[in-house]
C-alpha cells in the first residue's frame, strides 16, 4: 500500500507531530539524520527535497558544492521510538538541488536505478530481498582509536571474555556451552526478554516482524528475524532493524555489535540475503530444474558466482568481514551453490510453495551498506540471466570428504578486502554498463577502502603481535 505526501502530512496533523526527523544513509551504510519542524514540511518537500549542508559526509562532496537535498520517502513514515518529544521519522534520498536528479552517490538512489534497470530489462517488476542479519550483545566495549595506542576488549552480555578481563560479578552461572549458543532456553539464554523488546519495537516501524533467537556463539550472538520485501523496502528495513537493535540494548546497558568477526574462534556474525525476481505478481525463480528453481534462477545464481569476488567489495566491506569468511564456522567460504550444503555461497532453501522460491547468499555481512549490496547483487544477478551464465554443477557433497585435489577446483572466496577491492576493480561493468553504479563511485569506494580502512589496519601494531613477537 503505498502512502502519498498528504498521507504523511494527514498524520502529522492528527497526530499533533512537531518535529519530523531526516534520516538518510551514508556510503558506509550508517544512518545521519537532521530534525525539522514540522513549518519546513510541505507538499513540494516529497518531490524536491529538503536543503541540507552535505560536505562533511564520509564519502560525499567537497566543501565548494556542499548543497544537496534529502527527499522523503512517505512509505517510510513511522513515529521515533527513541525520542523523547513525539517524532516523525522519514527515510529520504538524496538529490542534486540544482537538478532535482538523483545524486550518483546516494546509497537509496542506487537501489533505486537497479529496480530501474531490472524492470528496463523486463526481466522483471520486483526483486525481493529477505537479509538475515546476526549481531553480538556486549556489556562492554573499550577502544582507544588514538594514534599512539591500539587496544580494546570487550565483555559479552554472558560472561565470556574476549582478551583477558575477568568479569567482576553478576550471575554467570548460566551460560551457553562453546557453540551451543544456538538455542537452549532461559537461564542459559539471558537475552530473551531484551530481543523480544527488540522485535516488538521494530514492528511499530512498520517492518513485518517474524521471529527471534539466540545464535550459536557462546558470547551473546543473536538474529531477529523480518519478513523478505522489496529491495528498497528491505534495505530500509534493515536500516531500522539496526537503528531499533542497538537503541533498545542501550535502553538494557548493553551495546550490540554487527561486526562480522568480534570474537576469536567463535563463530562469526553473517547476513545471509534471500532474493527472487517476481514479475506481475508470480515468482519466476520456482520451476523445474535443480532443487525446483527455474533456469533464470539458475543463470541468476551463474552471475552471482562468477562476480562474487567483486561482489564481496560490497557485501563484505570491512577488513574484519575476512576474518568470518573461514572454514569450521558455518560461513560460506566456496563459491559454489548447493541445496544444503552450508558451507556453499548460495543455498537453495527447501520451499513447497513456489512463492517461497529464492536463493540465499550466505557470504555478506552487515557491515555491508544494504542498498549498495542488494543493488550490487541484483546487477551480478542480472547479468547471469542476460548472459545465460551456467553456474556448473551444485557442490552437494560433504566438503570434508573431497580429496584436497577435488576441493582445489572449487573456487573460493578473497581472502582479504583487499583482495576483493582489486577484484571490483578488474570486474565492474557488470554494475557501471547497466547505469546503476557510476566509475565515479567505483573508484571513490575502493580508494576510501584503501585509505581510510586498509592502510590504518595495516600500519597500526596488532594484539597478537605482540604475543607473536614481543619476547622475541
Ligand atoms: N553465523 C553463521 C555465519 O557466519 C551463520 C549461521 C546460520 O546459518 O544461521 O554465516
Ligand atoms: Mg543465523
Ligand atoms: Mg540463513
Amino acid at each position: 500500500e503505498e502512502k502519498t505526501p498528504q498521507d504523511v502530512l494527514k498524520m502529522i496533523q492528527d497526530e499533533n507531530i512537531e518535529l519530523i526527523d531526516l534520516k538518510f544513509v551514508d556510503p558506509l551504510g550508517t544512518w545521519q539524520h537532521l530534525t525539522v519542524h514540522k513549518s519546513l514540511i510541505e507538499e513540494e518537500s516529497f518531490s524536491e527535497g529538503v536543503a541540507f549542508d552535505g560536505s562533511s559526509i564520509r564519502g560525499w562532496k567537497s566543501i565548494h558544492e556542499s548543497d544537496m537535498a534529502m527527499r522523503p520517502d512517505p512509505n517510510t513514515a513511522w513515529i521515533d521510538p527513541f525520542m523523547a518529544d513525539k517524532t516523525l521519522s522519514l527515510i529520504c534520498t538524496i538529490l542534486e538541488p540544482r537538478t532535482g536528479e538523483l545524486y550518483d552517490r546516494c546509497p537509496r538512489a542506487i537501489a533505486q536505478k537497479a529496480l530501474d534497470f531490472l524492470q528496463a530489462a523486463n526481466l522483471g517488476d520486483t526483486a525481493f530481498f529477505g537479509p538475515e542479519a546476526e549481531f553480538f550483545i556486549f556489556d562492554d566495549v573499550r577502544f582507544d582509536q588514538t594514534e599512539n595506542k591500539s587496544y580494546y576488549y570487550v565483555d559479552s552480555a554472558e560472561g565470556r571474555w574476549n582478551s583477558g578481563r575477568e568479569e567482576a560479578g553478576g550471575n554467570l552461572g548460566y551460560k551457553p556451552r562453546y557453540k551451543e549458543g544456538y538455542f537452549p532456553v532461559s537461564p542459559t539464554d539471558s537475552l530473551q526478554d531484551m530481543r523480544s523488546e527488540m522485535l516488538l519495537t521494530m514492528a511499530k516501524c512498520g517492518v513485518v516482524i517474524e521471529k527471534h533467537h539466540h545464535e550459536v556463539a557462546t558470547g551473546g550472538q543473536c538474529e531477529l528475524g523480518f519478513r523478505f520485501a522489496p529491495l528498497i523496502k528491505a534495505a530500509d528495513d534493515l536500516m531500522t532493524y539496526k537503528y531499533v537493535i542497538k537503541n533498545v540494548a542501550k535502553k538494557y546497558g548493553k551495546t550490540v555489535t554487527f561486526m562480522p568477526k568480534p570474537i576469536f574462534n567463535d563463530n562469526g556474525s553473517g547476513m545471509h540475503t534471500h532474493q527472487s525476481i517476481w514479475k506481475e505478481g508470480q515468482p519466476l525463480f520456482a520451476g523445474d530444474r535443480y532443487a525446483g528453481l527455474s533456469q533464470m534462477a539458475l543463470h541468476y545464481i551463474g552471475g552471482i558466482l562468477k562476480h562474487a569476488p567483486a561482489l564481496l567489495a560490497f557485501t563484505n566491506p570491512s577488513t574484519n568481514s575476512y576474518k568470518r569468511l573461514v572454514p569450521g564456522f558455518e560461513a560460506p567460504v566456496n563459491l559454489a551453490y548447493s541445496q544444503g550444503n552450508r558451507s556453499a555461497s548460495v543455498r537453495i532453501p527447501i520451499a513447497s510453495n513456489p512463492k517461497a522460491k529464492r536463493l540465499e547468499f550466505r557470504c555478506p555481512d552487515a557491515t555491508a551498506n544494504p542498498y549498495l549490496a542488494f543493488a550490487a547483487m541484483l546487477c551480478a544477478g542480472i547479468d547471469g540471466i542476460k548472459n545465460e551464465i551456467d553456474p556448473g554443477d551444485p557442490l552437494d557433497v560433504d566438503i570434508y570428504e573431497l580429496s584436497p585435489e577435488e576441493l582445489a577446483k572449487v573456487p573460493s572466496t578473497p581472502g582479504s578486502l583487499l583482495e576483493a577491492l582489486q577484484a571490483l576493480e578488474d570486474d565492474h561493468s557488470f554494475l557501471t554498463s547497466t547505469g546503476v553504479f557510476t566509475e565515479d563511485f567505483i573508484t571513490n569506494w575502493i580508494t576510501y577502502k584503501i585509505d581510510k580502512e586498509i592502510n590504518p589496519m595495516r600500519l597500526r601494531p596488532h594484539p597478537y603481535e605482540f604475543a607473536l613477537y614481543y619476547d622475541v
